[in-house]
């Protein structure tokens, strides 16, 4: 047989959210260990970003390997459907304990979207499958779910998703609680919520990631579960990007005493080693699909459901989560980027600090804000050139680096983001 050769295509990789035009060159990545990442000559390069914050006690934690390793000489996969395996059922069982209360059943899935298109299935299933008319899903201002349909439609419309907008469902939007704005928050769910028509809210908790680090308090959080609670709406907290101690606690919820009927959880929870996914949710929306009605079925499934080498990945983490003192080093980190980031405030070259747990963020003063923001591209390149991985958000700039980054490794990121306004004037 012979094989024509290729013809001479630019870019047969197509990156996500990269624009080839005019990020052609990609840094190719050899190797990663705690807090860096390595290219093929040995440059290292710090990952302030937790490789899009999934990577939380550093990049290959030995136990996290050492079980991945395990589990894939034992069971690579198995259908799910009508199939089990034990790396499924000791994790569930160890989620379950671990969740905020009233949570019983765990559906596997393997992103944080996919997490999210599944709580959104779930809650519609709830009352259809109950014969009760609410389809309308309420979202709050600058929310961001991921990049499927179903969840583009749940997110802040804007530039990510412009370009699909004719096939994205209509919701309603709830305005983002910023200081001074909570009560119209509230005041515009429960207006919402009083039309009988929602079949639930869902919100990223304590602070909305993609939508530009924005934070609101843990009172609003709850002001808006008890609203939701009084109309029978049912409260999802996508805690994709909040869970797993970036915001302080293990679940960002937990700092308002908030127990969701649907919680979503992702990137963490291997530890960032292996993608994996869970949808949690109470008894009463598993018992709406309980039936021997087949058409109640949960129609829901990926092929790799529940991959038990990911699943062993996830105990693995939660191993380390119990018998390593994680929540101390998540609170130092948290007050390492207290400190800095209040000595970074006091320049009048930026404004808007703000510091959710071990998340931290402030905007670069600029005339062009937004995602497209000009400078967002140049400030990128910079860090990169400093050896920093910090992709900002167009002027906001945030880091949020693994639970094993040091005070010298903060205080060179601090360093990069301190030169910066000074690098783009000139
Ligand atoms: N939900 C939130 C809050 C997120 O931040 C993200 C991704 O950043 C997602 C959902 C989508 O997760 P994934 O990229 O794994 O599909």
């Amino acid at each position: 047989m012979t094989t024509d050769p290729l013809p001479d295509r630019p870019f047969p990789i197509w990156h996500p959210f990269t624009q080839h035009a005019i990020l052609p060159e990609m840094v190719k990545i050899d190797r990663g260990e705690g807090a860096y990442l390595y290219t093929p000559d040995g440059e290292r390069i710090f990952d302030g970003i937790a490789s899009w914050w999934v990577v939380t006690h550093g990049h290959r934690h030995p136990r996290i390997v050492e079980a991945i390793k395990a589990q894939a000489d034992k069971l690579d996969q198995v259908i799910f459907a009508g199939f089990t395996h034990e790396p499924a059922e000791k994790l569930a069982d160890k989620l379950l304990a671990l969740a905020p209360e009233g949570l019983r059943h765990v559906f596997f899935s393997d992103s944080g979207s996919t997490a999210v298109e599944v709580a959104l299935k779930m809650a519609l299933g709830f009352w259809r499958h109950q014969n009760l008319d609410r389809n309308r899903i309420l979202t709050l201002e600058h929310g961001y779910h991921g990049d499927t349909i179903g969840c583009m439609s749940v997110g802040e419309r804007g530039v990510y998703n412009a370009a699909y907008e004719p096939l994205l469902f209509e919701v309603g939007q709830i305005p983002f609680p910023g200081v001074g704005a909570e009560q119209a928050t509230l005041d515009a769910l429960e207006a919402a919520c009083a039309k009988g028509d929602c079949a639930a809210l869902i919100l990223e908790p304590l602070i909305l990631g993609a939508g530009g680090m924005l934070t609101y308090a843990p009172e609003t959080l709850r002001a808006m579960r008890e609203i939701c609670a009084r109309h029978q709406v049912l409260f999802i907290a996508d805690e994709v990007m909040t869970g797993w101690g970036r915001t302080g606690t293990l679940f960002a919820c937990r700092q308002a005493g908030v127990s969701p009927d649907i919680l979503c959880l992702s990137k963490g929870i291997t530890g960032g080693s292996l993608p994996l996914a869970v949808t949690l949710c109470t008894p009463e929306i598993f018992n709406a699909h309980y039936s021997p009605d087949r058409r109640k079925t949960f129609y829901h499934s990926s092929s790799y459901t529940a991959n038990p080498i990911a699943c062993a990945a996830a105990l693995a983490n939660l191993t380390v989560w119990e018998e390593e003192p994680v929540m101390e080093r998540v609170a130092a980190l948290c007050a390492a980027q207290q400190a800095r980031l209040a000595r970074l405030a006091e320049s009048a070259r930026f404004e808007n600090p703000r510091l959710c747990g071990t998340i931290a963020a402030i905007d670069v003063r600029t005339d062009g804000a937004g995602y497209l923001a000009e400078i967002g591209p140049r400030l990128y390149q910079h860090f990169m050139s400093r050896g920093q991985l910090i992709r900002p958000l167009g002027s906001s700039v945030y880091l949020m680096p693994p639970y094993c980054a040091t005070e010298a490794d903060l205080d060179a990121a601090y360093q990069a983001i301190a030169e910066a306004p000074e690098i783009l004037a000139g």
